[in-house]
């Protein structure tokens, strides 16, 4: 029996992740009904391919593109600019600049020393080099308005910095291909990677992109189900994307099918809590995209508050210090059995948060009792144990007496007295993950014993490491990371 091309492909593991020369071979001969082994194995042949057309991926692929380099852009979605879309557009580090590695220690003691750096010490060069080709980037009120910028306040404004990108890019004879996700990198005989194979959605029909240099700037894997379990947490599984659901994973396999090793940080990420139930994994991006990019916008700052609150999981206690801020009660709440908490506030606090009625009107578990007794009645899935625990807590803080407490409470220390009292159900939410693959400061995939890999590049979320839970901004490492590898591709090819 003759296999099918996506039979096969399936088979030799080649959907997201790495298959041989000699199997890409023997999917084009079936691809295109031949017997013979004749059949043209790559369909385009470049000299940078990128896969992933975040903010990372384009800056990559227009540097190289002016340097002279043949470059092809694959992305999964329907449009370039993947999350960076639907992010407030914000192009910064944390804290004042100028920044250095010695600003990066202060904000973030659990940086990389070596990535940190590289971040810092390039960030502001990355975005003169945005202003010098005229992308439309405005300095950033909300941070430091010296340093950092804005690639866009709303949706129109990110397009046009993404569509200005497309017409630099193609004007260097730069291709991009939307709906054509890498499916699997391709590897030589001796494990070099040596190109990627595509799909073209809408088609079906494959491409294979021969390539000296890759770069999967996929994103993490905040949209896939089973990856969450395997690194965040075992009922990680409910905890909702932040992003684009595109982004699934692909990278990160990918670059451990060529022998890439993991980061550091694999169950870490940034986010902030998301209200339950949350965003289902969106699997077909036809029907879903702009609708989950609509809603991870929409939702995205409706848990900043909870850092206010008193944070309980299921079995009624508390798990966090919640005066850490609301992306570590996050990161906490991804570890708690069924992957969700309970936000508990009284009215003095919960006047002042036009966000509650926003979640109860998308549909969000909220919950009202006069008396904590009745709310905790009330609520679903709350053990009836966090009375006492609520109540120990409010006696921790109005005797100033923290040896009551099993987690401390640094600040925001407001006890839960004043009815009628309110709880809110969430669960956590992945703008970027902290973990990925390893890469050295040219965003060079290293292998397990740490040596780079020929030819093979990623830069955060589809690598990680550069903090290991703090959040330093997010579109910066994309930024610079993306830079970095393009100069290291054209500083090898010339
Ligand atoms: C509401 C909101 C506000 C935010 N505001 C800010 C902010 O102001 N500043 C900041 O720094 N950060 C901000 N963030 C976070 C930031 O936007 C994200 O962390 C960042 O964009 C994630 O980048 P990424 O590369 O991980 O993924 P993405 O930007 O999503 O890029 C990955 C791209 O790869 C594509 N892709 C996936 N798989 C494949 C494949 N197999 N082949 C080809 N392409 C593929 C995806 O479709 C996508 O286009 C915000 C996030 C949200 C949700």
């Amino acid at each position: 029996m003759t296999l099918q091309r996506r039979e096969f492909m399936q088979a030799s593991g080649a959907t997201v992740g790495a298959l041989t020369i000699g199997e890409l071979d023997k999917i084009k001969r079936i691809d295109e009904h031949e017997e013979t082994d004749d059949a043209e194995r790559w369909d385009i042949e470049t000299d940078y391919a990128v896969a992933g057309a975040s903010l990372g991926g384009c800056i990559s692929a227009l540097i190289t593109a002016e340097n002279g380099l043949d470059v092809v852009l694959l992305e999964k979605g329907p449009e370039t600019g993947g999350t960076a879309l639907s992010s407030a557009g914000g192009l910064y580090i944390i804290g004042d600049g100028p920044y250095d590695l010695e600003h990066m220690q202060e904000i973030a003691p659990d940086v990389d020393n070596d990535l940190g750096e590289a971040l810092a010490n390039n960030f502001t060069e990355t975005i003169e080099y945005l202003q010098e080709r005229d992308f439309p980037v405005e300095p950033l009120p909300w941070r430091d308005p010296d340093y950092d910028v804005s690639i866009g306040a709303s949706y129109e404004e990110r397009r046009e910095f993404f569509d200005h990108f497309e017409n630099e890019f193609e004007g260097h004879g730069g291709e991009v291909y939307t709906d054509t996700p890498a499916k699997s990198l391709v590897l030589d005989t001796d494990g070099t990677p040596v190109g990627i194979l595509a799909e073209n959605r809408e088609t079906g029909e494959l491409l294979s992109v021969g390539a000296s240099d890759i770069l999967l700037a996929v994103g993490g894997f905040q949209a896939e189900p089973g990856m969450k379990v395997q690194y965040m947490g075992r009922d990680a599984d409910n905890v909702a994307h932040r992003s684009a659901p595109t982004v699934t994973g692909d990278g990160l396999r990918m670059a451990l099918a060529a022998g890439g090793r993991h980061s550091r940080s694999m169950g870490r990420f940034f986010g902030h809590p998301a209200p339950w139930p949350p965003l289902p994994p969106q699997y077909d991006i036809d029907e879903h995209y702009e609708e989950d990019l609509d809603l991870v916008w929409a939702q995205h700052s409706l848990g900043f508050f909870t850092s206010d609150t008193v944070m309980l999981n299921h079995h009624g206690n508390r798990f966090v210090d919640e005066s850490r801020g609301s992306d570590i009660i996050n990161q906490e709440i991804a570890e708690q059995p069924q992957g969700y908490a309970f936000s508990v506030l009284d009215a003095e606090l919960s006047e002042e948060i036009d966000d509650i009625e926003t979640i109860d009107e998308q549909g969000g578990n909220v919950w009202e009792g006069e008396s904590l007794d009745e709310l905790v009645n009330e609520v679903d899935g709350l053990a009836a144990r966090a009375v006492h625990t609520i109540e120990q807590f409010n006696t921790a803080i109005e005797e100033d007496d923290d040896t009551l407490l099993t987690i401390p409470r640094e600040s925001e220390r407001h006890p839960i007295t004043d009815p009628p009292f309110t709880a809110v159900q969430f669960t956590a939410g992945v703008a970027q993950t902290h973990g990925g693959v390893d890469i050295d400061t040219s965003g060079r995939v290293l292998d397990c014993s740490g040596s780079p890999i020929q030819n093979l590049y990623a830069i955060p979320g589809t690598a990680g490491g550069v903090t290991r839970f703090t959040y330093v901004g997010s579109l910066c490492q994309l930024a610079v990371f993306g830079r970095l590898a393009a100069e290291h591709v054209v500083d090898s090819a010339s």
